[in-house]
């Protein structure tokens, strides 16, 4: 996450940097090892996996944060979000053991990738992560 790349100026005013990696991977320049795609999404395999499942999931549209896409994703982009994290974790059978949802945005969560992202994480005892 660099500073430069997050300028909130206003609650909704979110500026998109379009050279960010997850916006190349969506535009097909660099390759990424694709767990399911659909209309609205894309789901991945995280490149440092943090855990023996560690998925990413993006919204295909250019948004910076959760918050930033919940204020202005249409209707059906968030259905279809939502719809893909369930998706996976149905093709992933990470019911059983259980499994976390991570979403880091900007500084304060030291936001790396200034695109919208879900970590699904599991296959492994995760901790406990607040006390
Ligand atoms: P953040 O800290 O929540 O922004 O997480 C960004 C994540 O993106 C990290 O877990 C990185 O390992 C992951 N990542 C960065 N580049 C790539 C890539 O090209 N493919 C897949 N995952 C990536």
């Amino acid at each position: 996450w660099r500073q430069t790349e997050y300028r909130r100026m206003t609650p909704m005013a979110y500026s998109y940097d379009d050279q960010n990696i997850f916006a190349k991977i969506l535009r097909g320049e660099i390759p990424n090892d694709t767990v399911l795609e659909t209309e609205h999404s894309l789901a991945f395999r995280d490149i440092r996996p943090q855990a023996p499942l560690h998925i990413l999931v993006i919204p295909k549209g250019a948004y910076v944060t959760f918050d930033h896409f919940a204020q202005n994703a249409s209707d059906a982009e968030i259905a279809d979000y939502v719809r893909t994290v369930g998706k996976v974790c149905e093709m992933e059978g990470v019911e059983a053991d259980g499994w976390r949802l991570i979403s880091n945005a900007g500084e304060n969560a030291v936001q790396e990738v200034p695109h919208l992202h879900v970590h699904i994480l599991g296959g492994r005892a995760l901790g406990r992560m607040l006390e």
